[in-house]
């Protein structure tokens, strides 16, 4: 295939109508970012991508389990050496408990290092009379309200690569640098034992594993694989702009790939049929998410399929289903039951935050653990009456104590949302919650 008609695919988008992009001001300066952003090296490399691929082939087959969790919307100021540092220690801590309790391997994969651009159901924002355009990610705009801070300024979308890529450098620091070493099991929680249920929980967990891990030296083995773990990046490919110009054709198999992240999804808002998102994602040769919510119909999933993995490849398209926890139970079967008979290979995997947001009577945004909770049980009892295989979860964490979801070990109420509420956008679980999700999710997959 020659250079200009790949170049001509992967700009086919532009003709199709593309739901939420911001409206820059100025699309000179647009172009302008646009072709440095083109000439940036690449965050993440086509065989890595391949490589997650491969894994989630394993989910497919009933092999190996997802996490892939991280904030809702990354910022700038919030991208420091402690805030990844948590991040991916809780993410481990999840990830040995679903290893060791749920006895399945784990692909890890962070909401991390480009998720800087979000979908909004109301374009402008008001408070106190005063009215505004909705935040957007700190790639398009501030969140400050302000009228300076949320004009789109394109140059913040060099800002999300460079922030990115000392991100994702600190995360392949971490994991590959001894850190997410198995022998370090205990050190990563460190700071929680104390007064805290679920590091009591995880530190009874991590002696069992040290004594499994002595168990195996003493007999010889001690494989690469304790040493160190695979992590990938992912985000919403929401800003086409900025996916386009990230997109390399690889040296290797002469095909394009998207290398802001090892994978990216598409949300349940752009993830139409005839538009420009899904157009972009068919072309690119990454694994890919899609998120479904419970308006899905059987027909949308089989159609999807169609569209981005025609060829049937398995690990390139993952299905992120958000329903909430009040429909999961009926709006999920359908879909499940007519993929599997269309032998179409899937990951499914559960978003369980998106579906259960609500308003708390202080006008925060919130999420109760129990229906957190309640909507992954779901998951797993329909895919288990299908024979399918319930392949991971999707959530919105933090490495931090805050007080964003309601419920969980440390009981939080919705009067406790206001004391450390600080999330850019929804709300997310902390690390106390999550280490909990971990363990009643590794029951549930063992049962
Ligand atoms: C999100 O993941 O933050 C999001 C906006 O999800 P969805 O597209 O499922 O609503
Ligand atoms: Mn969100």
């Amino acid at each position: 295939m020659s250079k200009t008609t790949v170049a001509g695919e992967l700009d086919a988008w532009r003709a199709l109508p593309a739901a939420q992009q911001p409206e820059w001001d100025d699309p000179e300066e647009v172009r302008a970012v646009a072709a440095q952003l083109a000439q940036a090296p690449p965050l993440v490399f086509a065989g890595e991508c391949d490589q997650l691929k491969d894994d989630l082939a394993a989910v497919v087959r009933g092999e190996a389990f997802v996490l892939q969790g991280g904030d809702c919307a990354e910022t700038f100021t919030g991208s420091t050496a402690d805030a990844v540092r948590n991040k991916l220690k809780t993410l481990l801590q999840m990830a040995v408990v679903l290893t060791y309790a749920g006895s399945v391997p784990v692909v890890k994969i962070g909401r991390m290092a480009g998720q800087f651009a979000k979908p909004r159901s109301n374009s402008m924002e008001e408070r106190d009379g005063l009215t505004l355009p909705a935040y957007r990610g700190d790639a398009v705009n501030g969140l400050d309200f302000t009228p300076e801070s949320r004009r789109n300024d394109p140059r913040r979308l060099l800002q999300a690569y460079h922030c990115s890529a000392v991100t994702l450098n600190l995360c392949r620091a971490f994991t590959k640098g001894g850190y997410a070493d198995l022998r370090q099991v205990h050190a990563w929680n460190q700071d929680f034992v104390a007064g805290s249920p679920a590091g009591q929980r995880y530190e009874r967990l991590a002696g069992e594993i040290d004594r499994a891990l002595a168990f195996m030296k003493a007999c010889g083995a001690d494989p690469e694989e304790f040493h160190g773990v695979e992590f990938y990046s992912s985000h919403e490919a929401l800003l086409l702009e900025y996916e386009r110009a990230l997109t390399r054709i690889d040296s290797r198999s002469g095909l394009p790939y998207d290398v802001s992240a090892h994978l990216v999804w598409i949300g349940e808002r752009t993830r139409a049929l005839d538009g420009a998102h899904v157009e972009f994602a068919s072309r690119i040769r990454n694994p890919i998410g899609v998120k479904l919510g419970p308006t899905t119909s059987a027909d949308d999933a089989l159609a999807l399929i169609d569209r981005l993995n025609p060829e049937g490849e398995p690990g390139r398209l993952t299905f992120i289903t958000r329903m909430g926890a009040g429909r999961i139970r009926e709006a999920l079967p359908p879909l499940v039951e007519k993929v599997a008979q269309s032998g179409a290979p899937v990951a499914w995997i559960c978003d369980p935050m998106h579906g259960n947001t609500f308003e708390a009577p202080s006008g925060h945004k919130t999420r109760r653990f129990d229906d957190v909770l309640d909507e992954v049980a779901g998951f797993f009892e329909v895919h288990r009456a299908l024979g399918t295989h319930p392949g991971g979860i999707h959530i919105e964490f933090t490495g931090d104590d805050v007080t964003e979801c309601v419920g969980g070990g440390h009981e939080i109420v919705e009067g406790d949302l206001h004391q450390r509420y600080e999330t850019a956008c929804d709300p997310r679980l902390n690390r106390g919650q999550s280490l909990d999700l971990a363990f009643m999710v590794a029951e549930m997959y063992r049962h």
